[in-house]
């Protein structure tokens, strides 16, 4: 069946839990899993440059995506015969040379080093965010063009590695937000939060031309007794909005540069509009998403503070299509117990199957409307088949077995030394990582224990 963006049938979101009892089922292993899962060790071509998308928190902020899991991921391309390099882009609210070097800062103290992650960290976008792709988009709902950062639209795969979280704006933010905001330089960031680029209001403005001068790109002018400015020119910096501030000693009500604030729905739709601009120009088949579902805090990662988790530890998410893993990753959280103590027993939804996100940020009806936009504009598809990976549930089976026979022999019984061989012949058959023979194996041998 043809779905609203044009796709046929489901897509696959392989799934990798979060658990780990055994050495080869470590999260780093069930990361190269799912790279394999996804096809990625035999599409990278040599040389192809590989971008991967990560968000390292704010300063400040302490549940941020681990960066051993960006580590693994960069041994695995460079193993396929790709060159990775990891980017993050600066938000509409860091301003300045300075304060873009300190996010750079921030990401190194957080161990996103090219020393420890084996890849060049840049800024997408540049130190100012004005180095990005114009793209048209005819199709868009609210916005006919969109801007991404160059380090995006020119690679030639790229990889979004997300920490899956909720968002007091979006809902949640998953792989759509960590392109539909991470993706874009300044100009992007102003759109998809304000409705439009800083205006001036003529009420307000009395003339003084101090901001005249601040813009980089001559978009300011006076027009009349009041300023003006060309949006044509203008890249959303905000470095003019400082400047009127400054003017008016700070008072924040009487600047008269000023942009209003989008509404959740609005940001959402533009969230999805430039992921479909993304998509437009790089294609879906050069895109890949992980969503990890560890730490899912019920704030995103630009706070300089980070909440307890909202629900536990649920695993990995890996799809080639950017909607259905987010829709995959919403549907797990949602279906998991709430954590007490966390931010979701406060507005009572700690029961499995509770709209976490909903409860959370009403105004933002729990973030669905960002991946029915995304839909709407062929992105992906809301439509999906969870693919649990082979050989998850053998370390659980596995330890179950291991526990047993400790009993056993606290208990003095006698144990078979057939079991013994069993669990040495387990063990090789795990190492080997054929984990069905080793399911069938456990099961035999816990068959014999007259383990339930
Ligand atoms: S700084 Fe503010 S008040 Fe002065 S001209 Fe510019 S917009 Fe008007
Ligand atoms: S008009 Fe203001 S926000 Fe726009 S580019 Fe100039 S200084 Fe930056």
């Amino acid at each position: 069946m043809r779905g609203p963006g044009g796709f046929v049938g489901k897509s696959i979101v392989y799934f990798a839990g979060a658990r780990s009892l055994y050495r080869t089922h470590s999260l780093e292993k069930k990361i190269e899993r799912l790279f394999n899962a996804l096809g990625l060790r035999g599409s990278i071509e040599g040389g192809d440059r590989v971008a991967i998308k990560v968000h390292w928190g704010s300063e400040g902020n302490t549940r941020y995506l681990r960066p051993i899991y960006v580590k693994k991921i960069v041994e695995l391309v460079k193993k396929a015969g790709g060159t990775p390099f990891i980017f993050e882009s600066v938000g509409h609210g860091v301003s300045g040379p300075r304060a873009t070097m300190r996010y750079l800062e921030v990401g190194f103290s957080h161990g996103y080093t090219p020393e420890f992650i084996g890849a060049p960290v840049v800024l997408g976008g540049g130190f100012r965010g004005n180095e990005v792709v114009e793209v048209d988009l005819p199709e868009g709902i609210q916005l006919k063009r969109v801007s991404l950062v160059r380090e995006a639209v020119e690679a030639d795969k790229l990889l979004v590695l997300t920490h899956f979280k909720g968002h007091s704006e979006a809902g949640f933010g998953g792989s759509v937000k960590n392109i539909g905001v991470g993706c874009t330089g300044k100009k992007g960031k102003t759109l998809v939060h304000f409705e439009t680029l800083p205006y001036v209001d003529k009420e307000l403005c009395d003339g003084c031309k101090l901001c005249l001068d601040t813009c980089d790109v001559k978009a300011i002018s006076m027009m009349g007794e009041t300023a003006y400015i060309d949006h044509g020119k203008c890249w959303g910096c905000w470095k003019c909005v400082a400047k009127c501030r400054e003017h008016f000693s700070g008072d924040q009500s009487k600047t008269a540069i000023k942009a209003t604030l989008l509404d959740s729905r609005s940001h959402q739709t533009r969230v999805a509009e430039h992921v479909a601009g993304l998509i437009k120009v790089l294609g879906r088949e050069r895109v890949y998403a992980f969503n990890f579902l560890l730490d899912v805090t019920p704030l995103c990662d630009c706070p300089s503070f980070s909440d307890v988790p909202i629900v536990p530890d649920l695993g990995i998410l890996a799809s080639r299509d950017i909607v259905a893993v987010d829709q995959a990753s919403l549907d797990l959280v949602n279906r998991a117990p709430g954590i007490p103590g966390s931010m979701i027993e406060e507005v009572d939804a700690l029961e499995p199957g509770s709209e976490k996100f909903r409860f959370l940020y009403p105004y933002t009806d729990g973030g669905i409307h960002q991946l029915v936009a995304a839909e709407k504009l062929g992105v992906g598809s809301r439509d999906y088949e969870l693919v649990v990976l082979e050989g998850d549930d053998v370390d659980i089976l596995f330890n179950r077995l291991l526990r047993k026979i400790e009993a056993l022999m606290k208990l003095k019984r006698k144990i078979p030394e057939k079991i013994f061989r069993g669990e040495r012949e387990i063990r090789d058959l795990l190492s080997q990582e054929r984990f069905s023979d080793a399911k069938e194996r456990i099961l035999e041998v816990m068959d014999e224990l007259e383990i339930k």
